[in-house]
C-alpha cells in the first residue's frame, strides 16, 4: 500500500482554505476518488511526493516538462538570470531573442506577444481576430479547451445551429451568444454554422490535435478543409497549440500537418515550467494589438525575465536537438502500441489514440474521434486503473479525458516498467 499520510493531511488543511483544496480543478482527484498527491521534488522522469513515494511522471506538469524535470540547461539559464532581478516591467533583450526564435520555429508567426498563460493567449487571440475582422462570433469545437476565458466556457446549444449555452456559472448568456460550437472532426457542421451566420464569424479556434478530451487526432483532410473554409470566408484560423506547440514537432502541429494557421496560441513548453503564454500570427492581424493598434492587451509581468530565461533555454535546446523528436516518437510508439496490445491480449480491445508524444488509452473499444465518442468510456474502470497504476509508481492524469505526455527522460527501462504496470493494472481494474 502507498503511504499517503502527509498528502492526505495537507489536503485536509487545504480544503477549508482553497476551493476544493487545489489551485486548479484538474489536480483534484474528483473523477477517480481519493486525495491528490502533494509533490515535493522531481528530477528527470521521477516525481517524489511529500511522503517519499516515487512515481514515473506521464503528466509532466500537463505538458511543459518535455525534457523531464529540472533539466540542467534550464536550471543553468534561470540560475544565471536570477541575480539580475525578478522583474523590470520594461523591455529586455531576451524578449527580442525569444520572439526571433519563436518566429524561426513556427514560421506562420510573423509577430508575437508574450503573455503569462495559455488562457491569456487564447483570450487575446480572439480579441485580436475580432478587432481585425470587425466581426463578433467565434466557432469552437466541443471538447476542445482553450483556457477559462468566458468565450470558451460554452457548451453546445440545444440545436445544431443555435448559439451555445454557458458551461460555467458566471458566464453570461450574452457572451454565449457569440460562441458557436461544432463536434470535432465534423466539417459539415462547421459549414452549416458559417452559412447560418454569414459575414459574422471572426475566428475559428481549435486544438489541431486535441489533448483535452483525451487524445483525438484530426481526421484526414480535416485541418486542410478548415484552412480552405476560413480563407474562403475571411475567418481567422487560430490553432491553439498550447499543448502541441514545440511538442509534436519543433514547429508544432502545423508543421506536422503542413498547414499555415493565421494565428497560433502557445503556452506550457514555451515557459519551461514557468508561467508563459504567447499569441502570434499574421503581421496584419498582430498589428491591431496595442500599442501598434486598437486591440487592447497588456501585462505587468509579460515577458518576465525568469520566464523568458527558462523558456528560451528549453526552446533553444529543442531547436538545436531535432533528434529528440525522433526519440520521443519511438518511445511514445512503444508505450502506446504496447498499451493497445496489452488491452487486446486481455480481451478488452480498448482504443489507444496517439500523435507524437501524446496518447490516451480510452476505456472503450469504439473509435474515439470526438467528445461524444470519448464520453462512451467506462470511467469507473478508468478510476480503478488510475489508482492501480499510481500504486505501481506510474503517475497519470486523474481523468479519462486527458492525454499522457511523454518526456525525453523516459528510457527503454521505464517504458518496460510502464507496460508491466499497465498489464497488472488493467487486470486489477477489471477483476480478470
Ligand atoms: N489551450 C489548451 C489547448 C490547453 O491545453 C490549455 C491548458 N491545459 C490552455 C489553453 C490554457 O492554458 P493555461 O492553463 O496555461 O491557462
Amino acid at each position: 500500500m502507498l503511504n499517503l499520510t502527509t498528502s492526505v493531511a495537507l489536503f485536509d488543511r487545504a480544503k477549508p482554505l482553497i476551493p476544493g483544496g487545489v489551485n486548479s480543478p484538474v489536480r483534484a482527484f474528483r473523477s477517480v476518488g481519493g486525495s491528490p498527491v502533494f509533490m515535493q521534488s522531481a528530477q528527470g522522469a521521477w516525481l517524489t511526493d511529500v511522503d517519499g513515494n516515487r512515481y514515473v511522471d506521464f503528466i509532466n506538469s500537463w505538458g511543459p516538462m518535455i525534457l523531464g524535470h529540472a533539466p540542467q540547461v534550464v536550471l543553468d539559464a534561470v540560475t544565471k538570470a536570477l541575480p539580475n532581478s525578478l522583474s523590470f516591467g520594461a523591455p529586455t533583450q531576451r524578449e527580442v531573442e525569444m520572439a526571433e526564435l519563436i518566429r524561426q520555429m513556427v514560421p506562420s508567426i510573423e509577430k508575437v506577444r508574450l503573455v503569462n498563460s495559455g488562457t491569456e493567449a487564447c483570450m487575446s487571440a480572439i480579441r485580436a481576430a475580432r478587432g481585425f475582422t470587425g466581426r463578433a462570433k467565434i466557432i469552437k469545437f466541443e471538447g476542445c479547451y482553450h483556457g477559462h476565458g468566458d468565450a470558451f466556457l460554452i457548451a453546445a446549444g440545444s440545436g445544431a445551429l443555435t448559439a451555445g449555452e454557458p458551461d460555467s456559472a458566471g458566464v453570461t448568456r450574452g457572451v454565449a451568444q457569440d460562441t458557436l460550437t461544432a463536434p470535432y472532426n465534423d466539417l459539415p457542421a462547421v459549414e452549416a454554422l458559417i452559412a447560418a451566420n454569414p459575414g459574422q464569424v471572426a475566428a475559428l479556434i481549435l486544438e489541431p490535435v486535441v489533448g483535452n478530451m483525451g487524445l483525438v487526432a484530426p481526421a484526414d483532410g480535416f485541418l486542410q478543409a478548415l484552412r480552405a473554409l476560413c480563407t474562403e470566408h475571411g475567418i481567422v484560423l487560430i490553432f491553439d497549440e498550447v499543448m502541441t506547440g514545440f511538442r509534436l514537432a519543433p514547429g508544432g502541429a502545423q508543421q506536422l500537418y503542413g498547414i499555415k494557421a493565421d494565428m497560433t496560441t502557445l503556452g506550457k513548453i514555451i515557459g519551461g515550467g514557468l508561467p508563459v503564454g504567447a499569441y502570434g500570427g499574421r503581421e496584419d492581424i498582430m498589428n491591431q494589438v496595442a500599442p501598434a493598434g486598437k486591440v487592447y492587451q497588456a501585462g505587468t509581468l509579460s515577458g518576465n525575465p525568469m520566464a523568458t530565461a527558462a523558456g528560451m533555454a528549453q526552446l533553444r535546446y529543442l531547436h538545436e536537438h531535432p533528434e529528440l523528436y525522433t526519440a520521443l516518437e519511438a518511445s511514445s510508439a512503444r508505450l502506446a502500441d504496447g498499451t493497445r496490445q496489452i488491452a487486446a491480449d486481455l480481451g478488452l480491445n480498448y482504443t489507444v489514440n496517439r500523435v507524437g508524444s501524446m496518447f490516451s488509452l480510452f476505456f472503450t473499444s469504439e473509435p474515439v474521434t470526438n467528445l461524444e465518442d470519448a464520453k462512451k468510456c467506462d470511467t469507473a474502470a478508468f478510476g480503478r486503473y488510475f489508482h492501480a497504476m499510481l500504486h505501481r509508481g506510474i503517475y497519470l492524469a486523474p481523468s479519462q479525458f486527458e492525454a499522457l505526455f511523454v518526456s525525453t527522460a523516459i528510457t527503454d527501462e521505464l517504458v518496460e516498467m510502464y507496460l508491466k504496470a499497465c498489464r497488472e493494472s488493467l487486470v486489477e481494474a477489471h477483476g480478470l
